[in-house]
């Protein structure tokens, strides 16, 4: 019987015949694994060594990650941004030219600036919508292309299989941070992607309790060099991050469902605002990548970016202090709803932000929306005093 995906999940990573019949893995803290003679220390089959490179916890997460991506195998890393730090540099050495998305994870571009510019590799931002006109821009060393769809903030759809045709036809490694679909919503491994990166502190914990990521591989070649990286680098995850992640996973799909039901109302809402230049939004069909969303992606999740009218800093303070359900905090995927300002001139190159207005990002959590709805409503009134 073929099961759908949300069965597969609920089952997904571990058998409770191995632990006594047990519904969950076992909470395994471990450093020191024993073996039981030198052969079998000296055996290279023998499946747990040492806490850092692999439990029967960790694996019961990958295992799940792996069928959620439908990959080969996954590593676990102790957040997002290290997830995506360990696949880059597994992938990368001195002299190699790496393109990157413009539209990335700050924090990642960051890394891309310091630490790989300082290891000698030439890093080249692109266009989120450049598509199969990526392959004018590839060079003899070019060993990655990465990827990062929907784009942090404004949410750019990247014409995946395009770029995805150029770098195989090339021998590129390519890699997509699927943090925004956290899985569900988005399979980048059936579309030719090498590696699939997610941020897991967001919608897989879910619940704004623990940082975690992971990195998904389409096949063995690619998952051993993941591998090797994690182990170079001495990355693992933590044990209770790792539970956390893995108990996520059963309610993962309920959560995702519920966001991308309730955010387009809010959404619409928000565009139907004169304060507002523009909402950012793929769930939205007035928005650009609607159609792209509508072709590869089953679902929307619940991250709006706002571009304000140009307005006067002290309205924009008055609105978002105001705010009483959307306290102002990093992250997103959490149970609650949560607002945070974007500086977009400071992170994108390929493509200059050159719009005047402030820009929030607002993650809509699990309150009731009419309620989250009447928070911006006199949010807004503030505002007006204000300006
Ligand atoms: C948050 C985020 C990350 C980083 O994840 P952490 O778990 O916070 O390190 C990576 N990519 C995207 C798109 C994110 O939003």
């Amino acid at each position: 019987m073929s099961k759908k995906e949300t069965t597969k999940i609920i089952h997904a990573g571990y058998n409770p015949d191995d632990y006594h019949g047990v519904v969950n893995p076992p909470i395994v803290r471990a450093s020191t694994i024993l073996y039981p003679s030198l052969d079998a220390y000296e055996d290279p089959n023998t499946k747990y060594r040492y806490g850092r490179y692999a439990t029967p916890l960790s694996d019961a997460f990958t295992g799940a990650l792996t069928e959620l991506e439908q990959g080969y195998n996954a590593i676990a890393t102790p957040s997002g941004l290290s997830a995506i730090t360990t696949a880059i540099l597994g992938f990368l050495k001195s002299g190699d030219h790496v393109l990157v998305v413009d539209t990335l994870y700050p924090p990642a571009r960051h890394f891309c600036d310091h630490i790989l510019v300082k290891m000698g590799i030439e890093v080249e931002y692109y266009d989120p919508l450049i598509g199969s006109g990526i392959v004018d821009i590839i060079k003899d060393n070019t060993a990655v292309i990465y990827m990062e769809s929907p784009g942090s903030a404004t949410f750019e759809i990247q014409d995946v299989p395009a770029v995805v045709k150029v770098a195989k036809e090339h021998g590129i490694v390519t890699m997509l941070d699927n943090s925004w679909s956290s899985g569900v919503l988005f399979k980048p491994l059936t579309h030719g992607v090498d590696v699939s990166i997610l941020s897991c502190t967001k919608y897989i914990v879910g619940h704004s309790d623990a940082m975690l990521g992971a990195a998904v591989a389409a096949d063995e070649k690619i998952y051993r060099r993941l591998k090797k990286s994690a182990i170079d680098l001495g990355v693992c995850a933590g044990t209770e991050e790792t539970n956390l992640g893995h108990r996520g996973l059963k309610t993962l799909h309920v959560r995702m469902k519920e966001a991308g039901e309730r955010a387009p109302k809010i959404a619409k809402w928000l565009e139907a605002r004169d304060e507002v230049q523009r909402v950012f939004y793929p769930g939205l069909e007035s928005d650009p990548n609607h159609a792209m969303l509508k072709k590869y992606y089953s679902g929307c999740n619940g991250v709006i970016g706002v571009l304000f009218k140009p307005i006067m800093r002290e309205a924009i303070v008055a609105f978002t202090d105001a705010l009483k359900l959307f306290p102002i905090g990093s992250s997103w995927g959490g149970y609650e709803s949560l607002t945070q300002p974007q500086y977009l001139k400071k992170c994108r190159t390929a493509v200059p932000w050159e719009e005047e207005g402030a820009f929030l990002r607002f993650q809509i959590g699990l309150e009731d929306p009419d309620d989250l709805i009447d928070d911006l409503e006199q949010a807004f009134e503030k505002l007006g005093e204000s300006s």
